[in-house]
């Protein structure tokens, strides 16, 4: 029985199992006696249903599985929804992930609608077949994502599930199969796309063994400032100049930024460096002047739920970076890099930069278990601030070298000539001396973990 059936208000499991060719869910069913807790459910014939007691005896070598099932207890039924292709076995993608976001998953919730489901194409599918696959989705009303990775080509279909039949794609030729992403973020789920993303923008590089840094003042201040900054962040080896030209400010009488002016000169900083140039948007009205100066437009904290800028930027052609919100969970926060995605911009960091906790020793509260959980629900780069995320030059070195320890892709710092004059974040730069060493430290950190760095 379901949730639905029972009416209880506990919420089913979702795990999927794979059936082989022509044979149907109810025959897999009664062909399998050695596992009996498996019912069929007359109501869907797409559906088997599972009492979740039976899960470490189907899992018994699965210690994930384990701990999923003693957080689950509570729930008395789990269901498995089926492919009706390929073998009997378990999908331990979903499988995890989907216990893993228990309990806050409801796989028959309304807001589960919109959307979605991949396509996963044979390996070497010609294109040809992959454009019939993608021309059918975008005819159903449907958003078609084509994303290449090494292994396989995958295509997600992103819209109102209502409109997708998953048989009528089991059946186009060069389909593998279909699966349901269960994860409510899509595009940025690790289930979509398995292996990671590298972005790469100049000398610029961030994820799958590249650790990239992004050095420079919380704002630009004038000319002789910012390209001592980008000297400065090139002779410690980093390959981006951050600077602050539109400044969110708490205080609308704190200073607010160079705004165009500010951009000029990182464009000549860049002109005198080649350091790729990261800088914030701050509204959609921005978005192309931005653009036209920056490699990496970076949506602040402030701004991380901005639909409406999420979305502009997602058009820009430029890489993102996207800010945690202090207040927001990690799912909102996916779900903002979703709205840059599914514009198809697939270039999208993100960057944990502190959030707002009861505790006060540090202007924010940098929580480095981030990184290594995000590298678990997403292929996105994680980049991680620690100057906003601590507020103290003092703190900053050795939380960059504790976030390149947990895995970072990336590094943001605040750096300035002269720390005590700067206009804005002055308490939480580093001098030239100690960005420089604060490079060296991580890069031993990464080059233990065999990673390039700079
Ligand atoms: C900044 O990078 O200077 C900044 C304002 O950061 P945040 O949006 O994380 O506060
Ligand atoms: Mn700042």
């Amino acid at each position: 029985m379901t949730k639905q059936n029972t009416g209880q208000s506990k919420q089913s499991i979702p795990v999927f199992l794979r059936f082989a060719p022509n044979s149907t869910p109810q025959g897999a069913c009664q062909s399998q006696p050695q596992i009996p807790y498996l019912h069929h459910d007359s109501a869907d014939p797409c559906h088997l249903l599972l009492p979740i007691y039976a899960l470490p005896r189907l899992f018994p070598r699965s210690p994930e599985v384990g701990a999923a099932h003693r957080n689950v207890l509570q729930s008395d039924q789990a269901e498995y929804r089926t492919s009706r292709q390929s073998t009997l076995r378990f999908f331990y993608k979903p499988l995890t992930s989907s216990l893993n976001s228990f309990p806050t998953y409801n796989p028959r919730s309304p807001t589960q609608k919109a959307t979605v489901m991949i396509v996963v194409m044979e390996q070497n599918a010609p294109n040809q077949l992959i454009e019939n696959v993608a021309n059918r989705i975008t005819e159903l009303g449907l958003k078609a994502h084509v994303i290449r990775g090494t292994e396989r080509t995958v295509i997600a279909a992103v819209g109102d599930e209502r409109k997708v039949k998953v048989e009528s794609f089991e059946s186009f030729p060069g389909v593998c199969e279909v699966l349901p992403i269960l994860a409510p973020y899509k595009m940025a789920s690790r289930e979509l796309k398995p292996e990671a993303t590298e972005i790469q923008v100049l000398g610029f590089k961030a994820g799958r063994g590249s650790v990239g840094v992004m050095g420079g003042p919380c704002s630009v201040e004038n000319e002789d400032q910012i390209v001592a900054c980008a000297r400065a962040v090139k002779q410690a080896g980093a390959t981006a100049l951050r600077g602050g030209a539109f400044k969110p400010r708490t205080s609308p009488y704190s200073f607010q930024g160079m705004k165009e002016d500010g951009l000029k000169l990182l464009d000549l900083a860049r002109q005198e460096t080649g350091l790729a140039v990261v800088t914030e948007v701050m509204s959609t009205e921005d978005v192309s002047l931005v653009a036209k100066y920056a490699d990496i437009l970076q949506i602040g904290a402030r701004n991380m739920q901005n639909y409406r800028l999420l979305e502009a930027v997602g058009r820009s052609g430029r890489a993102v970076l996207l800010k945690r919100g202090p207040s927001a969970s990690i799912e909102e926060w996916l779900l903002a890099a979703e709205y840059i995605l599914n514009e198809g911009n697939p270039n999208v960091m993100l960057c944990e930069r502190g959030i707002r906790t009861f505790e006060t020793h540090t202007r924010f509260t940098l929580p480095l278990a981030t990184v290594p959980y995000l590298h678990r629900k997403t292929h996105l780069p994680v980049i991680v601030d620690p100057s906003h995320g601590t507020g103290h030059a003092y703190l900053v070195t050795d939380m960059a070298a504790a976030s390149v320890a947990a895995g970072a892709d990336g590094l943001i710092v605040e750096m300035h000539p002269n720390p005590e004059k700067a206009m804005s974040d002055g308490y939480q730069s580093l001098d030239f001396p100690q960005f420089e060493e604060m490079m060296d430290r991580c890069r031993v950190i990464a080059n233990a973990l065999g990673k390039s760095f700079g």
